[in-house]
């Protein structure tokens, strides 16, 4: 079975994908960190990331990997565990250069069709639904308010020891929305198919409570033990 989460920068996409696969007891994909993990590798072979062919190049060699090693999962690139250094605002900055370049975003897309080979699966990014799963068992799309996401960037910032204007970083969002929602290939976007959650006013729990739900109407041997309602639903 596959599971696509798709939406933009904040919504708490791999917190929810990371709870609900536990849930499940399914793998689960974080596509976001395989486009810094590339990021990460132009930075440190010194790549003009303007020039879309060395990215590409890039993108078609590195070796990324996730690994669990205790409670934690970590991201390697060609071995190297580049977990906390690919949150850092200087890949957040870098970022949009491997995933603007159509070629590289091939490459990164093959290497997450060959990890659901075999696999119950729940994968999440920006075109995971749309151009990777079309075909997926459920679409999910998890939305929240920009001021809602900002806060949780300024959040993540402060793991940095950044103290950022939080207007800035609400500017920042919004600009990645629209560099999202604006690429030629692979873009960000909601489609008929998807179930849309807005979890601007719901905790993890309750999210991944709705998901489970979702779940649950399709595959309803998957889903095991009962979760509570979130307040005010029937
Ligand atoms: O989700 P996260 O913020 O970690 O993703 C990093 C960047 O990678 C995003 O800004 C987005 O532009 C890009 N991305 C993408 N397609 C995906 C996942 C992420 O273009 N499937």
């Amino acid at each position: 079975m596959i599971i696509t989460i798709d939406g933009p920068a904040g919504a708490g996409k791999s917190t929810a994908a990371r709870a609900l696969a536990k849930r499940l007891g399914f793998e689960y994909l974080d596509t976001g960190a395989a486009y810094r993990a590339v990021a990460w590798k132009v930075l440190k072979e010194g790549v003009n990331p303007s020039e879309a062919a060395a990215v590409a190049r890039v993108a078609k060699e590195a070796r990324i990997e996730f690994v669990q090693r205790g409670d934690a999962r970590r991201v390697l690139c060609d071995g190297v565990d580049v977990t906390s250094e690919i949150r850092s605002p200087q890949v957040t900055t870098k970022v949009w250069c491997v995933a603007d370049e159509p070629e590289a975003r091939r490459a990164l897309i093959e290497q997450q069709r060959k990890f659901a080979v075999g696999r119950n699966l729940v994968t999440e990014g920006r075109d995971q639904g749309t151009e990777v799963w079309p075909e997926a068992d459920l679409k999910l799309y998890l939305d929240a308010s920009p001021e809602a996401r900002a806060a949780r960037r300024l959040k993540d910032l402060r793991q940095f020891g950044v103290e950022a204007d939080p207007e800035q970083v609400r500017s920042e969002i919004e600009e990645r929305d629209r560099a999202d929602r604006a690429r030629p290939v692979g873009r960000l976007r909601r489609t008929e198919d998807m179930i849309v959650i807005d979890n601007t006013h719901l905790t993890v729990e309750e999210v991944v409570c709705r998901m489970a739900q979702e779940v649950a109407r399709r595959r309803p041997g998957v889903v095991h033990g009962a979760c509570s309602r979130p307040e005010g639903e029937e």
